[in-house]
Parts: C-alpha cells; sequence; structure tokens
C-alpha cells in the first residue's frame, strides 16, 4: 500500500507530487488517458507564471512541472481514475486498466472544465485568439476588436475586464434578456467600450492561423451574419470535475469540492483537494500550484498522525463540518 495517490496532472496534482516526493513519501500521480497535463496544454503563450519572465508555453511550462515531480521520485501512470472509496484507513482507486491501487491518502485534484461553444474550430483555435479566461489573455488583446459570448456575471466581468485593453468589446448573447445580475447588467451597459449582440448564437469561428471572426444566427429569425474579430472570449461556464466523488465528499453550493478552512482537508479523513476543483473564484496556474503544495503538506500531517495509533483514531472520527 502507498501512503500518497495523487489525482490529476494539472499544476495542482504535480505541486503536490513535488512536495509529497520531496518528502519521501513516493506519490503514484494518476495522470489521465487523454489529458496529460491539464488545462495549461490547451494554450500557447503563458505570461502570467511567476519565474518565467519571457513567458512560456504552457505545454512546456507543464513538462518542467512533471520533470521536477520524477526527479524527486514521483511514479506517473498514464490512465484514468474511474472509481474511489474513501472511507476508513485504506482509501481504494479503481483505474481505467482494471487495476487497483491503494494508499492511506488521496490528493484530488482534477480540476475544473470551462464550458465549451461545442463546435469544432475550438480545439484549432484555442490559444489563437480563441480563450476561456480574460485574466489570462487579456493582456494579449491590446488595440483590438473582441467579444465575448455569454450572459452571466462572469461574462459581463470578463467583458469589463476585457475594455483595459481591446478596442472594442462586443457581448453576444443568445436572448435579448441578461442572466447577470443588475449591478453588473448596468457597469457593463455603461461601458462605452461594450456593445451587445443579441438574440445571437456562434455557428462558426474563422480564420487562418489565429482567429478572424465568427458566423453568427439570429436565434429569432435564423439570419446569418459573420462579424470580423480578432479575438473571442467564452465565458458560459465552468464545471469542477467531481462527478468520482459525488456523494461521496461534501461539495459547497458552487458545486467546488468543499474544504475546511484555508486548508486543503476534504468532509473525508485522509482525503484532500486542491487546485481548480476546490476554487470557484480564482483558477489559475499559480493559485492551482499553491493549493496543490498545502494539499501535500496537509497529507504529510495526516500521515505522521495515523503514526500513533490513538491519533489515527481521532483523525478518522473527525467530520470536518465544511458547509453549513
Ligand atoms: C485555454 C486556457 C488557458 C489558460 N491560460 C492560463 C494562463 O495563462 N495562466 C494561468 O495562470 N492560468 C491559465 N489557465 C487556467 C489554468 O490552466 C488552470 O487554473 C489550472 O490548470 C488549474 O490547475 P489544476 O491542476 O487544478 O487543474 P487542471 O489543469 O485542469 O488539471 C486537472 C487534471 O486532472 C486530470 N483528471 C481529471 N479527471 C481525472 C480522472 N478521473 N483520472 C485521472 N486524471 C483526471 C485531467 O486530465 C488534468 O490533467 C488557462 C486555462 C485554459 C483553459
Amino acid at each position: 500500500m502507498r501512503d500518497i495517490i495523487i489525482i490529476g496532472s494539472g499544476p495542482a496534482g504535480f505541486t503536490a507530487a513535488i512536495y509529497a516526493a520531496r518528502a519521501e513519501l513516493k506519490p503514484l500521480l494518476i495522470a489521465s488517458s487523454v489529458e496529460i497535463g491539464g488545462e495549461l496544454m490547451n494554450t500557447t503563450e503563458v505570461e502570467n507564471y511567476p519565474g518565467f519572465p519571457e513567458g512560456i508555453m504552457g505545454p512546456d511550462l507543464m513538462a518542467k512541472f512533471q520533470a521536477q515531480a520524477e526527479r524527486f521520485g514521483t511514479e506517473v501512470v498514464y490512465d484514468d481514475v474511474v472509481e474511489l472509496e474513501l472511507d476508513g484507513l485504506v482509501k481504494r482507486v479503481k483505474l481505467g486498466n482494471g487495476g487497483v491501487e491503494e494508499a492511506r491518502a488521496i490528493i484530488y485534484a482534477t480540476g475544473s472544465a470551462y464550458r465549451k461553444l461545442g463546435l469544432p474550430e475550438e480545439e484549432v483555435f484555442s490559444g489563437h485568439g480563441l480563450s476561456w479566461c480574460a485574466t489570462c489573455d487579456g493582456f494579449f488583446f491590446r488595440q483590438k476588436t473582441i467579444a465575448v459570448v455569454g450572459g452571466g456575471d462572469s461574462a459581463m466581468e470578463e467583458a469589463n475586464f476585457l475594455t483595459r485593453f481591446a478596442d472594442k468589446v462586443y457581448v453576444i448573447h443568445r436572448r435579448d434578456t441578461l442572466k447577470a445580475s443588475k449591478i453588473m447588467q448596468q457597469r457593463t451597459f455603461d461601458n462605452e467600450k461594450i456593445e451587445f449582440v443579441w438574440n445571437a448564437e456562434v455557428t462558426a469561428i474563422h480564420g487562418e492561423s489565429k482567429v478572424s471572426g465568427v458566423s453568427l444566427r439570429d436565434t429569432v429569425t435564423g439570419d446569418v451574419r459573420g462579424l470580423d474579430l480578432d479575438g473571442l472570449f467564452v465565458a458560459i461556464g465552468n464545471d469542477p470535475r467531481t462527478h468520482l466523488v459525488h456523494g461521496k465528499l461534501d461539495l459547497t453550493p458552487e458545486g467546488t469540492i468543499a474544504v475546511e478552512g484555508r486548508s486543503t482537508r476534504t468532509s473525508v479523513a485522509g482525503v484532500f483537494a486542491a487546485g481548480d476543483v476546490i476554487d470557484p473564484t480564482y483558477r489559475q496556474a499559480v493559485t492551482a500550484a499553491g493549493t496543490g503544495a498545502t494539499a501535500a503538506l496537509d497529507a504529510e500531517h495526516f500521515l505522521a498522525a495515523l503514526g500513533n495509533e490513538k491519533a489515527a483514531e481521532a483523525v478518522l472520527e473527525t467530520e470536518f463540518a465544511v458547509v453549513d
């Protein structure tokens, strides 16, 4: 049996692995079979990760995370976790290949998925004018014409933020009313750089090597027209990847895994969660890495307590009151 199994190979998972491996806990990291390296694999230049003043390509950054984790003895398995047994002292992790791994502690770092428009071009243009994160990519659109798709608070927030850089920001929304709060709506209506495109659905994204425009279908008349753009931001929601722990770990009203205070302790002793799967707000590589480090330290303390039988009993009896 292992001390720690880490599920997820994004910034949170690999940072947890670096810390756990340096603490000589010989972690096993389950990286997934398809999306190894997490969300930064879908982007090009990352300019806001500290330590890289010239910027670094997303996949190169993740290769460095992995190399650092492996250098200290992390074992990486390229498979998906399909089932989890989290109760009791021994946690069981079932893999896609049918194998079962056991550990005393689990770090769950499966990230979250930005909702997509469902267009085949999204894969082609991701990181080439198409983005899901204004904080990450707004800087690349100075004096450009761009659009944000969505009608909720985050779409309004992204649109307003992007006017710091872009000359013009369209907000493309399927209906003629917004879901966003009244205050966010007003702030957006008052922003002179923002123009609404109502009752419109993006049906195609165009461009050679990067986005140059979209096709919009009028949801009332069905008419299709083109809109020239330098960039497109999709802000239609985000889903934490929690399906494996439904009914097993407490979740927050936002759907993220609930953790106790500033720790990464979940509602089940010995199970820790880190990264975007616990974060409804910030969702950045550096914040995910930060909670990855916290999770490894929390797991280390938990394992140290297990060494003492009495303490172990007390630890297992603890049900953390993480949500109201
Ligand atoms: C296009 C794009 C560009 C971005 N640009 C930036 C940027 O410039 N700067 C920045 O700071 N942030 C950026 N972000 C946000 C950043 O990528 C995330 O905040 C960060 O990756 C979250 O890290 P994480 O480890 O929590 O999750 P993720 O990176 O999402 O990693 C989760 C991992 O868990 C794995 N996983 C999920 N389910 C399973 C399972 N059942 N079994 C095994 N493995 C599983 C996934 O495959 C994945 O490898 C960007 C995001 C996107 C989508």
